[in-house]
């Protein structure tokens, strides 16, 4: 394993750094301004756009990008660094066309939709015309345990009829989103579990669609929104069908990958900006006749955020190299691993900033409370920290059942003792 950044990356990095630090930086403070002004997004939004696709920043994160389609075509590995740099600031990726939700629909849509699904709404979202969300969990069942999920569809002569009700859409207040891939259900007992969900393309101005509200996530709203949305009889083509009838499992699973990686990368990106914030403030703040930097506790707060903050990344990079190595049973773990992992770093390294800090780790003047809340839900979204363990438990049991035996030899107990050694 190398994860070496090539220098090919090397000179990415340091193109995106400089992009970052002489257009969108500055831009920080105007962007809070224009969201507390309920002007959204703000008016600069796609002349930064504009550039970063003029200096060839965009799309970097879709390996399999077809020679006709914008973007650079790195790899999970490549682009891991690149994700970690934009994650700093929350809003960056959209400069770049970077952004989650849309990420991973283009993902999926890259690789089941049919031409035409390509042309209505792959091509506008590859070009950042139009944004997009994705639809699964819904406020009436476990939406952890997907076989769940209620929102149903049904043929009706030559449309499908959609009735349900989702929440917790993120990015579907975004006034530019207008598709909403929704995961239905399609078939009834009789089908396999694992098979009775679909996939629809709902465009959002579709009548019988309605954006009931925008749900804040502790305390604070985001911009493009966590929604609730509610279908009542939602007639749509039969052609908005995404890859096959009862396929939606399976197609989620290859959604999931690559968008994780992403979402773990950046939120390295924002401890590492915590730790920096920390280590700083450390160096300024002045009490009990000495600096905050020369406090033992607050020493080992700062190497603990360094050791965990390097393992994760470790882990990801790993994550996003067996992805690009197509190692499909040892990638799921890891992906599902490094979810739990960053997840919790965020809250711990955000969490010992903020106390550094002091009140001021809790006001909107920093970037950090922003930070702690989005490391906090990151345990529930994308599926919860415990449904991620129970994945990571049953890779290493199946494992255990294929070596079962394997450790006889280092029992000790009183028959071994007594037993001849035998080789092997
Ligand atoms: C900020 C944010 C953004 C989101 N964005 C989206 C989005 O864009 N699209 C979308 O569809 N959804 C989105 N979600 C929803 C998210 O995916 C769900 O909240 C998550 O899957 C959990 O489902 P649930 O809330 O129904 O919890 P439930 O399924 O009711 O689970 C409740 C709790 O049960 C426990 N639990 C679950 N499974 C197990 C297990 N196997 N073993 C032990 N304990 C378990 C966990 O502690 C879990 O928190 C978002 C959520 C948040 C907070």
């Amino acid at each position: 394993m190398d994860f070496d950044y090539s220098p090919q990356v090397q000179a990415l990095r340091q193109r995106l750094e400089a992009f970052m630090d002489r257009y969108v930086l500055p831009y920080n403070a105007a962007w809070h301004r224009s969201v507390a002004q309920a002007v959204f997004p703000p008016p600069f939004m796609e002349d930064l756009k504009a550039l970063a696709k003029a200096e060839g920043l965009w799309n970097l994160f879709l390996p399999g990008l077809r020679p006709d389609e914008p973007g650079l075509r790195l790899s999970n590995l490549e682009y891991a660094p690149l994700a970690e740099i934009m994650g700093r600031l929350p809003w960056a990726s959209e400069v770049f066309n970077c952004s989650a939700p849309d990420t991973g629909n283009m993902e999926l849509l890259h690789l089941f939709a049919t031409p035409e699904q390509n042309q209505r709404w792959l091509r506008p979202l590859l070009e950042g015309q139009i944004r997009s969300a994705f639809a699964m969990s819904e406020p009436d069942v476990a939406s952890s345990d997907p076989t769940n999920l209620q929102t149903r569809v049904r043929q009706d002569g030559d449309a499908w009829v959609l009735n349900g009700r989702k929440w917790f859409v993120t990015g579907a207040a975004h006034p530019n989103c207008q598709l909403l891939i929704v995961m239905c259900r399609s078939a009834d007992e009789e089908a396999a579990k694992h098979a009775r969900h679909s996939m629809l393309l709902v465009p959002m101005d579709t009548p019988g669609v309605t954006l009931e509200r925008n749900i804040a996530i502790m305390q604070h709203h985001t911009p493009e929104g966590h929604c609730e949305i509610v279908f009542r009889d939602v007639r749509l083509p039969l052609s908005n069908l995404l890859g096959q009838p009862g396929a939606g499992f399976a197609m989620a699973q290859a959604r999931l990958g690559p968008g994780r990686v992403h979402h773990c990368m950046r939120t390295i990106g924002q401890c590492e900006l915590a730790l920096a914030l920390m280590c700083e403030r450390t160096l300024e703040r002045h009490l009990f006749g000495k600096y905050l930097a020369d406090f033992a506790n607050v020493q080992e707060w700062i190497a603990e955020s360094r050791l965990e903050i390097d393992q994760a990344r470790l882990l990801v990079l790993r994550a996003a190299w067996r992805l690009d190595r197509g190692q499909q049973i040892e990638a799921r773990s890891d992906v599902a691993a490094i979810k739990v992992v960053t997840a919790r770093l965020q809250t711990r390294v955000v969490n010992r900033a903020m106390q550094v800090f002091g009140a001021m780790g809790l006001s909107p003047d920093t970037p950090l409370a922003y930070f702690w809340t989005w490391g906090r839900a990151l345990q529930l979204l994308d599926g919860p920290d415990e449904v991620h363990l129970r994945s990571v438990a049953r890779h290493e049991l199946a494992q255990a059942r294929e070596t079962r035996g394997a450790t006889a030899a280092y029992f000790t107990t009183p028959e071994q003792l007594l037993a001849e050694p035998r080789i092997r």
